[in-house]
């Protein structure tokens, strides 16, 4: 009879999108009312930003084909029948002996929602040079009983240190419970180096406050501190790409902040999909733009 009902996405920006979406009205989250339609066009409309994050880098994604209250796969490599706009990319450290996953475009991104994948986690290299990481990410991960206006400080703390570094520190919502601060780096300095300046910078936060911040993952000792989580600084490590949707209840995403607005921010899900857009809308300028501009190499 009829084929299944098909849509596909409003792409802005002049760009074109071939991508088919298969049962569009989907939810894939069902307390938001987000659809897979409605997915595609968020990410239609927000593809110029995303796209440096996202495009020629490898990628982890958390596939959710029921939605978020069904099964949930995090995926590294690329599976069978992997829609066609989806690349493989061959490491080169390991040869083809493992495909990773990486998109070109935003047929790439298109496929990807076609595919499930509510959250997308790049590496912090891009394929342009695997073994010279572009960003350093701090993870705040604050433990149970921490006041969101702790984390807030603590976005602080870390973005002042690494100023004084010389980078050029970035704040985002991670769409869960913590934040991220994000510094471009010029990729110059290696995995080791970059990991090591992200253990030495948590470290001594520890060492400063250990009233208030942890360095180690060791949960029993977690109530009521932040985990300064440096471990995305490692080669094959990934964390959850700026405006990236969170497979989450309320259909959060992982937003851009500025400095400013960060003490006005209520929690790392105050924006989510049904929000994203009216906020960009009104903001006067993107809180990010100077971004991919501001890269700075690490001094060991
Ligand atoms: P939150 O603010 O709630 O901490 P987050 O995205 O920072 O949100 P974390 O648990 O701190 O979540 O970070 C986990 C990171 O580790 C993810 O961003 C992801 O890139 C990576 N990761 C590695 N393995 C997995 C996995 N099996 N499932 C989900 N994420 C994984
Ligand atoms: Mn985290
Ligand atoms: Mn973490």
């Amino acid at each position: 009879m009829s084929a299944p009902e098909a849509g596909s996405a409003r792409s802005r920006a002049g760009q074109k999108c071939t991508v088919a979406l298969t049962h569009p009205d989907r939810l894939y989250w069902p307390d938001a009312g987000v659809t897979k339609q409605g997915l595609a066009d968020y990410y239609a409309a927000i593809w110029p930003r995303i796209a440096p994050f996202i495009v020629d880098r490898p990628l982890a994604l958390l596939r959710c084909p029921e939605g978020i209250d069904g099964p949930r796969f995090f995926q590294k490599n690329g599976w069978k029948g992997m829609n066609a706009h989806i690349r493989t990319l061959d490491d080169p450290a390991t040869g083809t002996a493992e495909h990773l996953i990486g998109i070109h475009d935003l047929d790439g991104l298109m496929g990807l929602v076609q595919s499930a994948v509510l959250e997308i986690h790049p590496w912090g290299a891009a394929c342009r040079d695997w073994e010279r990481p572009d960003q350093l990410v701090m993870d705040l991960d604050p433990g149970e009983g921490v006041a969101w206006e702790r984390v807030i400080d603590a976005a602080r703390d870390v973005g002042e240190r690494l100023e004084a570094s010389g980078l050029t520190p970035y704040v985002k919502t991670s769409g869960g419970k913590g934040l991220h601060v994000v510094a471009p780096l010029k990729p110059e300095a290696d995995w080791e180096t970059v990991k090591a300046f992200s253990r030495t910078l948590a470290q001594t936060m520890a060492a400063d406050r250990p009233d208030r911040y942890i360095a180690t993952i060791t949960k029993a000792k977690r109530h009521g501190k932040i985990l300064l989580d440096y471990l995305r600084n490692q080669r094959g490590a990934t964390s959850v790409a700026p405006y990236s949707t969170r497979a989450r209840a309320g259909a959060p995403v992982s937003m851009p902040l500025s400095w400013d607005e960060l003490g006005q921010i209520t929690g790392s899900a105050q924006f989510t999909v049904n929000n994203a857009l009216t906020r960009l809308t009104a903001l006067r300028a993107d809180p990010w733009a100077a971004f991919h501009t501001a890269r700075r190499p690490i001094q060991p």
